[in-house]
């Protein structure tokens, strides 16, 4: 049922009135006019239709409040905009908050990049260059592949390498294997729409080597190994490890493929986190393709990158598909740089991801208590902000099931769901972790350079 029309629909103003007002011709110069029109009609239309309840009763007020009615539009359009965000949710690699936050330089080469930039030319011999060279030359270094290819992300490396190697023939896999990594991301669907065959061997928890070896024939393209990324099957299980895969796949001269997915180049056993499937090694250990994400455990952007054989790589480079699914400029500038902060042997300082990992929990705890004694200092009495021991997670699909000890700031308050909001929609918006009615921010994956922000923001939402 509609709302009874308002009484006093008469003091409504004509459109163009409100237009004129100060400040609103400010918001038009910002967003447009036809913008604010639009908003204004909206507002109008709702007050004439009672969905803004009871009037005032004379029209400077009703003018004042589609006024405030417009500011808000502002506000609403602006947070659906991408913006800054504090990373307050202790989940590293937070696919929903864009993955791994870039290290500065990174972001430093990727504005330099915005402008025009040598991605095609060589700047020696003035002649063409091509693109993602020198990433490629970089990716070579650090992994001891024998050639490189950078596409748009690691789904498209995934499929570029199935419809390349495979179509129109069979793809081994176990069938522990056949992952959803998420969205619509499922790798049975992936295998059909590159017109592949699946052949799945095995159990969901156990898969033996001569399974695989019995699934060989005459229509067979490859064998595949796909890291189980954001799940783990545990208990009676049994995988064959890529060495066994990759000796089986040559000695039926077939390519053994390793989607190993984070992008892992380090043992990240010393900190407490299991064992996950390293670049290099997969690639020492005969691999022909390893296949991986520039924006998990790399900590660089969003990107897909395939090492391995130079003769399988070149394969998938003058696929007409890889054109569709290449990388562009500003990515490419941004992994350049995070690959030469690994090759320089800076990760752990530089990259926020491996460095946000690799946080002893003690220091984390320094931290909180630090800001927290300021906090305490700069705000009423009424609110109380605590110290508080709390869980991170990786995040990712990387490294899945395992928890770090952290710290974070609680903010105890009796509107936890209305302070949590308050966090998200101000300047920088902070995102934080909801638990039994409390608001907590972990600080292990708060930026150093955030932490000033941070703070003026959890004491301006108290202000009210
Ligand atoms: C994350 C992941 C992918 C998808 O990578 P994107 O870069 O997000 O496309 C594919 N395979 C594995 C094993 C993964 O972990």
């Amino acid at each position: 049922m509609n709302p009874r029309p308002p009484q006093n629909q008469r003091l409504l103003p004509a459109v163009e009135r409100v237009l004129n007002v100060a400040e609103v011709v400010e918001l038009c110069r910002r967003h447009g006019r036809g913008v604010v029109t639009g908003w204004t009609r909206a507002i109008l239309d709702d007050m004439r239709n009672g969905r803004a309840g009871e009037l005032p009763e004379d029209a400077s007020a009703i003018i004042h409040n589609v006024v405030r009615g417009l500011g808000e539009a502002a506000r609403r359009d602006a947070s659906a905009r991408l913006r800054r965000v504090i990373n307050g949710t202790g989940v590293v690699i937070h696919t929903n908050l864009g993955r791994a936050p870039l290290a500065a330089a990174a972001a430093q080469a990727m504005a330099e990049a915005a402008s025009c930039t040598n991605l095609e030319v060589d700047l020696v011999s003035g002649r063409r260059g091509r693109r993602g060279a020198a990433a490629e030359a970089l990716c070579r270094e650090i992994t001891g592949a024998e050639a490189a290819l950078v596409v748009n992300n690691c789904a498209a490396a995934t499929f570029l390498t199935l419809q390349t190697l495979a179509a129109g023939r069979e793809a081994i896999i176990s069938r522990g294997q056949l992952v959803e990594i998420g969205g619509s991301y499922r790798l049975p669907d992936v295998f059909a729409q590159a017109g592949v065959v699946l052949r799945e061997v095995g159990t969901t928890n156990r898969t033996r080597l001569s399974d695989y070896e019995a699934a060989i024939g005459e229509h067979t393209a490859a064998l595949l190994r796909v890291h189980p990324s954001n799940y783990r099957i545990t208990g009676f299980s049994e995988e064959a490890a890529i060495a066994e895969l990759v000796e089986l796949a040559h000695a039926h001269r077939l390519p053994a493929i390793d989607d190993v997915g984070s992008g892992c180049l380090y043992d990240l056993t010393r900190f407490g986190l299991p064992d996950e499937s390293i670049v290099g090694n997969s690639v020492r250990t005969g691999a022909d393709l390893v296949l991986f994400s520039g924006d998990k455990l790399l900590g660089g952007p969003q990107c897909g990158i395939v090492v391995g054989r130079a003769e399988l790589v070149e394969k998938l480079r003058s696929n007409p598909l890889a054109r569709a699914v290449r990388v562009d400029k500003l990515s490419l500038a941004a992994l350049e740089t995070t690959l030469e902060i690994h090759r320089a042997g800076r990760a752990f300082a530089e990259i926020p991801v491996l460095r946000q990992l690799s946080l002893p929990a003690d220091e984390i705890r320094n931290t909180a208590e630090r800001l927290v004694a300021r906090l305490r200092a700069a705000s009423p009495p009424s609110v109380t902000f605590s110290v508080q021991a709390v869980e991170s997670a990786p995040g990712g699909g990387a490294l899945a099931g395992q928890t770090l000890a952290s710290w974070g700031i609680a903010v105890e308050t009796a509107h936890s769901e209305r302070v949590a909001e308050q966090l998200r929609l101000g300047t920088p918006a902070v995102m934080p972790r909801l638990n039994e009615g409390c608001v907590l921010v972990d600080l292990r994956t708060v930026l150093p350079e955030d932490e000033e922000p941070l703070l003026r923001r959890l004491l301006e939402c108290q202000a009210h």
